[in-house]
This record gives structure tokens, C-alpha cells and sequence, in this order.
């Protein structure tokens, strides 16, 4: 088959791999110059399945009305008029009960897992270089309770085959010894062993070259303005003044996808969350981190790339808008001072922000949906580097009328509760 893949972030990279792999004939459309270098470029690098919690929890709700009141959480709304948020935020709400909470953690849990085992055989198959750390990730808590809370919470992973090792705070620095040198005082940790980091868009980049191989087409710097369709299918795609045919489509847009989706008649239900990241250069490699980690209080996330070290944090709900200035970074740099001080040379550091495609419930859309020849791979939130790769195999199977290793009913994009 001829297929279009709109978007060459990494999970539109990933699709075409195994598109391509399985003899389709793949064309990859990305209004950008370079493969992965929108919000594929703006990840903290986790590779963490440990990390898989569905952001509509039980404890969700209270924290969206004290960031609407103007407190520094760590999911922020700023209140205004927005048709589609509301939309978005009422489904999201609907998300919060216990046990919707546990069956979308265990979704994405299960997909994140698939797909970091699919990401590890990848990289070996096409000897990708990527930054690849498999010490585990540290998720760090400086309260005795939030701690306890999180051990409580982590059951749930360690009894679907997570290993969630619970630190005191003197055994950190065993895991990272970077650690031994901070300035914050922590309750313990939760070390997730079998998470890992590495750089998205580096492994997009060898990726796309094995695409290539393989006979894949990237047309970069070509933004598809319309989805045309005839209301049962897909025509074309208006790229430019071209028109451009396939036998199937997949829109692998990121958090763009609602807009190339609206235009085809669908109300796809991902929203925007802005995050910032910076990545800046190691000037004291014993003070600077070599596990990946979170700290659980100001939620900022990082990862080792070589000589450098990626730092991010943050989720507005402030729709497209991919604004920044120095203030917005404070932040981050508070934490990395207090956390690594004197690691990194803040002078390097090259400041980006990205929007992760969210779902209300958590899990991506993957599959068909009203068309019969327009493919969804989207909407992976905070965990699409994780994601990636097993995202890309679902697809590819259910494009082939295969049955999927994984049970597809959860990423589908035609259940009632996603439109
Ligand atoms: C601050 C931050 C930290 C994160 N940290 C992590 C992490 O640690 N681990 C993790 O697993 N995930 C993380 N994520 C999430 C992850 O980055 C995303 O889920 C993932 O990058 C989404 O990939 P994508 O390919 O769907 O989207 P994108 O990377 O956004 O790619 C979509 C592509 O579509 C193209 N496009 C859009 N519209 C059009 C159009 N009309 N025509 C042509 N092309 C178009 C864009 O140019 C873009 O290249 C983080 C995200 C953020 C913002």
C-alpha cells in the first residue's frame, strides 16, 4: 500500500519504520526542516514505562482549582474562555474517578512496556546511538508522606511487573552518586530499574535513515494545509498547491493534530500541555547526573545526553501558544542548582519549549477511525518517547488487518468516551 504519514516526530519516524519494514511504500510529510525537531526535541529523554500514571487521578481536580486560584502546581490553567479546554478539561474530569484512573494507568502502562522492549530491539537491529541509559529512572520525594503516598501508588506498576525499589535517602547517591552532592533534602526515592533515558531526536535521526533505506520518502519542510475527504474516506492532502494520493493516511501530527483533524470532519480529543526544557553542557562530570530522574516536588525531570544534560518541567494549559522568555526557566535552573550545584554551565544552555499531545484519559489514539482509510497514531502526552515504538507496531499492525500484540480496544480511536 501507499501510505502518507503526516508529522516526522518521533512517532511518525517510528510508524514509517515499521510501515516501511512490512513493505508499504511510505511517504512522511512534516512542515519542519528536520525529523524531530518540534516537540520530539523538547522531551527530558525518559524512557520510563515506571512513569505511566494516568495525569486524571482522584487527586487531579483539587489541584486544577488551586492552579485556577493562581498556586504554582505542577499541571497549570490559566482561566479563560477556551472552547475546545472546556471540552477537553470536562472529559479529563470524567477521567478522575479511582477506577478509570487505574484501567488508563494500566494502559499506557502496558503500551509503554511493549513498546520499550520494541525501542531496544530497534536500536540493536539499526545500531542506533542515542544516549541509551539503562540504570533505572529515581523518582525523589523530600516529604515523608508524598513518599508514602507514592509507595502506595506504586503497587499498582510493581504488581503489573515493574521493579520499584523503595530508597531511604542515604542509599540515592548509590544509585546516582551525582546525588551525594545535592543541596535538597530528601524522604527517599523510588528507583525504577527497568526505566532508562536517551535522546528522542537522535534516535529519530538514525531511525529516519533506516527509513530511507527501506525506501521511505521524507518530504520536510512541506506542511499539509487540508485532509480533503469525500466523508467516507480520504481523498488527498492538500500540500501546498499540490495535491497528494495514497491508499492510506496516518495523522502523526503531535498536539497539531486536532487542527488537520477538525478539517476532516473529526473532533480529536487532544489538547496541548506546554512544557520547557533546556539542555546545557556538563562542566563537572562528578557533580552532574548519569540516571535519569524526577523530583516530585518542583516535577522537574532529567537525563544525561553525553556531555550534556537535558533538564524540562511544567504543563500549561494555554493552547498553541509556544511563547518563552527567562522567567519561565528560573525554575528549572532553581532546581538544577540545588540538586547538581555546580554541574552544569548555564551559559550553554539552549532553551526550548514543546506541547505534548494530550488525551482527557491518558492513553494514545491508535487505529482507524470513521474513514476507512485515515490512520490515527497520536496523542501520547508525556510519555511519547516511551510510547513510541510500540505505538508504531500497533498501527502498523491494524493497517494490515493483523491482530495486534497488545488488545488495541484502549488506543482506539472510535470508542464512544473519546468523541
Ligand atoms: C517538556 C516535555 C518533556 C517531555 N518528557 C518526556 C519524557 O521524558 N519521556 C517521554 O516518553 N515523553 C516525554 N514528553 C512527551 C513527548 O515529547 C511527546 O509525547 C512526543 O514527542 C510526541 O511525539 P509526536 O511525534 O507525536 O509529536 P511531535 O514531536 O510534535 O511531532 C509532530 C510533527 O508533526 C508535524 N506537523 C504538525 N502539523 C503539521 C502539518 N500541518 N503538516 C506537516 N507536518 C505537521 C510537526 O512539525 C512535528 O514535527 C515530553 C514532552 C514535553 C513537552
Amino acid at each position: 500500500m501507499k501510505i502518507a504519514i503526516i508529522g516526522a516526530g518521533v512517532v511518525g519516524v517510528a510508524s514509517a519504520y515499521s510501515l516501511a519494514q512490512r513493505g508499504h511504500e511510505v511517504h512522511v510529510y512534516d512542515r519542519r526542516s528536520g525529523v524531530a525537531s518540534d516537540t520530539s526535541s523538547s522531551t527530558a529523554g525518559l524512557i520510563a514505562p515506571g512513569h505511566s500514571y494516568a495525569w486524571a487521578s482522584p487527586s487531579a481536580p483539587l489541584m486544577l482549582v488551586r492552579s485556577m486560584a493562581g498556586a504554582q502546581t505542577s499541571i497549570r490553567v490559566v482561566p479563560r474562555v477556551d472552547i475546545p479546554l472546556l471540552r477537553w478539561g470536562t472529559r479529563f474530569l470524567r477521567e478522575c474517578t479511582p477506577s478509570r484512573s487505574r484501567s488508563n494507568t494500566l494502559s499506557k502502562l502496558a503500551l509503554a512496556k511493549y513498546s520499550q522492549q520494541l525501542m531496544e530491539q530497534i536500536a540493536v537491529r539499526e545500531e542506533l546511538q542515542y544516549w541509551k541509559t539503562d540504570g533505572g529512572v529515581l523518582y525523589l520525594y523530600r516529604d515523608e508522606k508524598e513518599l508514602g503516598k507514592a509507595v502506595g501508588n506504586s503497587r499498582l506498576l510493581a504488581d503489573h511487573g515493574r521493579v520499584q525499589e523503595v530508597l531511604s535517602s542515604s542509599e540515592i547517591p548509590l544509585v546516582d552518586p551525582a546525588l551525594a552532592s545535592s543541596r535538597a533534602e530528601f524522604a527517599g526515592a523510588i528507583h525504577d530499574r527497568s526505566d532508562g533515558t536517551g535522546d528522542p531526536h537522535r534516535f529519530s535521526l538514525g531511525l529516519a535513515a533506516s527509513c530511507e533505506r527501506l525506501g521511505v520518502t521524507f518530504h520536510l519542510g512541506e506542511a499539509v494545509d487540508r485532509v480533503e475527504t469525500d466523508g467516507a474516506s480520504v481523498d488527498s492532502l492538500v500540500v501546498g498547491a499540490r495535491r497528494v494520493r495514497a491508499d492510506g493516511y496516518v495523522l502523526a501530527a503531535g498536539a497539531s493534530s486536532p487542527l488537520l483533524a477538525r478539517n476532516s470532519g473529526f473532533r480529536l480529543p487532544v489538547y496541548p500541555a506546554k512544557g520547557y526544557t533546556l539542555t546545557a553542557r556538563v562542566k563537572n562530570a562528578e557533580r552532574a547526573p548519569t540516571v535519569g530522574g524526577i523530583d516530585e516536588r518542583t516535577l522537574v525531570a532529567w537525563s544525561r545526553f553525553g556531555d550534556k544534560v537535558r533538564m524540562s518541567a511544567t504543563a500549561e494549559f494555554v493552547g498553541y501558544d509556544r511563547s518563552q522568555s527567562p522567567k519561565d526557566f528560573k525554575g528549572i535552573i532553581a532546581a538544577g542548582n540545588e540538586l547538581f550545584p555546580d554541574a552544569l554551565d548555564w551559559d550553554t544552555a539552549e532553551y526550548r519549549t514543546g506541547l505534548r499531545p494530550m488525551t482527557p484519559d491518558g492513553p494514545p489514539l491508535i487505529g482507524r477511525g470513521r474513514l476507512d482509510n485515515l490512520y490515527f497514531n497520536t496523542g501520547h502526552g508525556h510519555v511519547g518517547w516511551t510510547m513510541a515504538c510500540g505505538s508504531a507496531q500497533m498501527l502498523c499492525d491494524i493497517v494490515d488487518g493483523l491482530d495486534p500484540d497488545l488488545d488495541p480496544s484502549p488506543y482506539s480511536p472510535i470508542q464512544s468516551r473519546r468523541h
